[in-house]
């Protein structure tokens, strides 16, 4: 399938059968500069060739220890660098863990993701955290963790109680990185990223726009994950929630929002790179339009979070979800389903 950059010239061959791992940033840049139609028809054909466009997986995300976090994320309410007025607390018990977990599965969520906010994994919280896995697993759930960075053993010893999925997010492009966060480096997340695909987990690594960076930042991010060993399977685009007394959250309250459109470029180029991977709707649904949030399916969107909060941050609640799920005749996909087998 060839496309034409705005000079009509081609800039790429898509095969929407054979996902790439050796793309150039000047390509990932050529498609966002793709006329936004174009962009968009592509990345509707290769959402089709994987998956049935009609299905989006639905995720439920409980903030499992909240707050006091030892690094500075210039976007987060929960980094104890930040006075944002949130209240810390301690790990949760695994019993009221699976209690939230089953009323997710009640409400249609397949997979509980639990999140920590904390820098790294400390062993001492491995045996509760071994209990809440086994639990939220044991209910038919897909289970999906975020606890920071993690050691190979560590990794091993998640995945052997029986976690399917580690997320730990790139965030931005290299280049940008220490704009964002200057407690840890971008090779830090990589090497997590590189124990957890070692352990034999799935992975959800994906980034936030919308915090004042530019499209070759975006296009830069998303460079890194179709250049990742293996594919991110779940791609959380996530749109900067501005929280108050945050760095980045103060500074788009000053500056603005980015375009909603170029939003929806980068779904779309997230779903041409990266074709096989549950591109999700992550944060920042909350202020989107069903319009906008229609455009991003269409665009190759197919996952999403449910749940009225997301981890400190505001969600659609789950009956606006269901009116417009039922509007745009969208269906939630099964627990276990994935690209298909070509
Ligand atoms: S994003 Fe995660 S690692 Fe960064 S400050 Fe927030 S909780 Fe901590």
């Amino acid at each position: 399938m060839r496309i034409s950059s705005p000079m009509n010239a081609p800039v790429s061959l898509i095969d929407p059968a054979l996902p790439r791992h050796d793309w150039a940033l000047d390509e990932v840049t050529a498609l966002f500069d793709l006329p936004f139609t174009a962009l968009i028809f592509q990345a509707a054909v290769v959402h089709r060739h994987w998956f049935d466009p009609i299905q989006v997986q639905m995720s439920q995300l409980l903030s499992v220890k909240t707050g006091g976090c030892a690094e500075n994320c210039g976007y987060c309410s929960q980094s104890a660098h930040f006075d944002t007025g949130l209240k810390a607390s301690k790990l949760m018990k695994s019993e009221v863990v699976i209690e939230q977990a089953a009323r997710a599965k009640a409400g249609g969520a397949s997979r509980f993701c639990m999140g920590a906010a904390w820098r790294d994994l400390k062993d001492r919280d491995l045996p509760e955290l071994a209990r809440m896995i086994g639990g939220v697993k044991a209910l038919g759930l897909e289970t999906c963790a975020t606890l920071g960075m993690l050691t190979a053993d560590q990794a091993k010893q998640l995945k052997d109680a029986g976690l399917d999925y580690y997320n730990h997010n790139l965030d931005t492009g290299p280049e940008d990185y220490a704009r964002v966060v200057t407690t840890r480096t971008y090779q830090d997340r990589l090497d997590t990223l590189s124990h957890v695909r070692d352990a034999g987990m799935s992975t959800c690594c994906g980034g936030i726009v919308g915090m004042g960076e530019q499209r070759l930042d975006r296009a830069s991010l998303l460079h890194a994950l179709a250049t990742l060993p293996a594919h991110p399977d779940s791609l959380p685009v996530n749109g900067l929630v501005p929280v108050s007394g945050t760095p980045l959250g103060d500074q788009i309250k000053a500056e603005g929002q980015m375009d909603a459109l170029e939003f929806v470029r980068t779904i779309a180029v997230a779903r041409l790179v990266c074709p096989k991977a549950m591109v999700r709707l992550s944060a920042g649904r909350e202020t989107m339009s069903r319009e906008l949030q229609a455009l991003c399916f269409l665009a190759g969107a197919n996952s999403i979070f449910v749940g009225d909060t997301l981890l400190t941050t505001p969600n659609p609640e789950r009956n606006t979800d269901a009116a417009l799920f039922s509007d745009l005749g969208l269906v939630p996909m099964p627990v276990g389903a994935g690209p298909h087998a070509r």
